[in-house]
């Protein structure tokens, strides 16, 4: 089963993901991560992103879409299947991945705002290892330092209410038209988020009940 994960920043996407790949046994593949390997490995097309990756500019449409070609045409990929995460995001990108593999289904997650700056804004961070916390969910043992480095925890200035809200908005409207594009030719699992302590693992029962249903399971 190759399928595509879409939900907003927060919205838990990457958790889901991960767990996915474990339960289904197929591949989570982001761009980001497999752009950076490529410039890791320095490989032909390593060379050709570095220097985009370098400035910090975006790497062009055609050289991503051959890396994902390239990645998911290795056996391993092509026999487990693929979960993608955060691809496409806009049409002709959609439009360029329809030429080089089938998508079977289209997994949305629907997390009403609320819920997201929820979870987000009670997010801290670990100055020294980066270490992520929540002072309502994952709360450290003292308030305001790392459990596991005793380093200071600080809010990002992106975890910030109003940041999360401008983050939010330029997602929906990125991603709508990708989603209507898809929307009749490639089938929906619909999954609807609606209270923030639900676990991850929760969650992703009702998503896989979902796929079943559909008979992709
Ligand atoms: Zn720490």
């Amino acid at each position: 089963m190759n399928a595509i994960i879409f939900g907003p920043p927060g919205s838990g996407k990457g958790t889901y993901a991960s767990i996915l790949e474990k339960k289904l046994g197929i591949v989570k593949v982001s761009t980001g991560d497999i752009v950076r390997e490529e410039i890791e490995k320095n490989t032909e097309l390593g060379k050709r992103m570095k220097d985009y990756h370098d400035k910090g500019e975006l790497v062009p449409d055609d050289i991503v879409i051959e890396v994902l070609k390239k990645r998911i045409s290795e056996p391993d990929y092509a026999e487990r299947g693929f979960i993608l995460d955060g691809y496409p995001r806009t049409i002709p990108q959609a439009e360029a991945l329809s030429k080089i593999t089938k998508i079977d289904v289209i997994i949305n997650l629907n997390v009403p705002d609320w819920i997201i700056i929820e979870r987000l804004s009670n997010r801290r961070t670990c100055r020294e290892c980066e270490a992520i916390f929540n002072v309502k969910y994952v709360k450290p043992k003292i308030e305001g330092v790392c459990d596991k480095c005793g380093g200071e925890l600080f809010q990002r200035e992106d975890d910030k209410p109003e940041v999360i809200r401008e983050r939010i908005r330029v997602y929906q409207e990125q991603t709508r038209p990708v989603l209507e594009y898809y929307k009749g030719k490639i089938p929906f699992a619909e999954f609807v988020c609606d209270s923030p302590d639900i676990p991850p693992e929760v969650n992703v029962e009702i998503i896989l009940g979902k796929l079943k249903k559909m008979g992709f399971l």
